[in-house]
């Protein structure tokens, strides 16, 4: 009879061999687990659960509601002219705006595509409606389809992805769980959603002069947050529309098509110009900001760059935290920093 080999310790092999693959499949499970951990932090971090508890924004309640047919929208009067289009009910919260002039009037972004933003318009002002993008994220360009003259900027990254559009199965996720907390408005299909493409029939350059009749847009190039993203300067009504560039929060500095030393240079460039305007109407959260945190966003970007500023992190993402607004940046893209 063949007797069983022991191991170092004494053990038989077959004993020491399950062991080992105990062992093994518990640091597997350990490090699925980790995995799932940092992945639900990072969701946190970016969508936070419940977020339309902190609704409405405290500045809603100093702004005159104005009501239209098109209740998946809150329509609100900034100045006589201008109106913010906001859409609350989605985690976005975007917000488009509604320019008007003696002339014509500018839809400056056209939110999610969720709700009917032409019609909305036509009851506000009688005037031709053009649309000027300041960049084509998703949640920028849904309603751009509507409307016949189209401005963005003249950069390549513009037009691929308005000609491109946008897909179901890219969007719909954007309406399911937690992304959506009130009904769907009921002649909109989550099912058949889509943003058609369209190509722009204006391209803009820096400097370029929007006129609407006794009220111009200088058009600012602010890349960073995408390649071609602009600021829109209403140098009468002293107000900067700042797309992406500029939104309470948290600001976007993570994904892939972000370049943060543009955005920061971007930044600088438009404190800069602090003289110019007193308030910013911005892409998301909060149509009417005091135009003092632009200066304040220069330095908590310094701040963060320099290993400073107080944050959360999960899975490779860094929620960091500022008075009025939240800065999400990846851990890699941060440089010189202590940790
Ligand atoms: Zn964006």
């Amino acid at each position: 009879m063949r007797k069983r080999r022991k191991d170092l310790f004494g053990n038989n092999r077959i004993f020491t061999f399950s062991l080992m693959v105990l062992f093994c499949m518990i640091l597997i499970q350990c490090s699925v687990e980790d995995r799932q951990n940092a992945e639900e932090k990072r969701s946190e971090l970016i969508q936070p659960a419940k977020w339309w508890e902190k609704l409405p924004r405290p500045i809603y309640a100093t702004l005159k509601k104005v009501e239209t047919s098109q209740k998946w929208f809150e329509v609100y009067k900034l100045t006589e002219d201008t109106y913010a289009i906001y859409e609350p009910y989605q985690f976005e919260e975007a917000i488009s705006y509604l320019v008007i002039g003696k002339e014509r009037a500018a839809v400056i972004d056209t939110g999610t595509g969720i709700g009917d933003l032409k019609q909305a318009a036509s009851e506000l002002t009688d005037l031709p409606v053009s649309v000027v993008n300041t960049h084509t994220h998703w949640d920028h360009i849904g309603n751009n389809y509507q409307f016949k003259e189209i401005a963005c900027f003249n950069n390549p990254d513009c037009f691929k992805k308005l000609s491109a559009g946008v897909d179901n199965a890219r969007l719909k996720k954007s309406v399911t769980g937690d992304s959506l907390w009130n009904p769907l408005p009921e002649e909109f299909d989550p099912d058949t959603w889509k943003i058609p493409p369209v190509e722009p029939t204006t391209l803009l350059e820096e400097g370029n002069l929007i006129e609407l009749g006794e009220r111009t847009l200088e058009v600012i190039y602010t890349p960073g947050h995408s390649p071609g993203s602009i600021c829109l300067l209403d140098r009468k009504n002293r107000i900067l529309f700042t797309g992406d560039t500029f939104f309470p929060g948290p600001l976007y500095a993570y994904p892939e098509d972000v370049n943060i030393d543009d955005y920061m240079a971007s930044i600088k460039k438009l404190k800069k110009r602090l003289d110019e305007y007193d308030y910013l109407c911005s892409g998301h959260n909060d149509p009417w900001v005091k135009s003092e945190v632009i200066s304040r966003v220069d330095d908590a970007f310094q701040e963060i760059m320099a290993g400073g500023g107080k944050y959360k992190e999960g899975n490779g993402i860094r929620r960091y935290y500022f008075d009025g607004f939240d800065i999400l940046i990846r851990a890699d893209m941060i440089k010189n920093k202590k940790t």
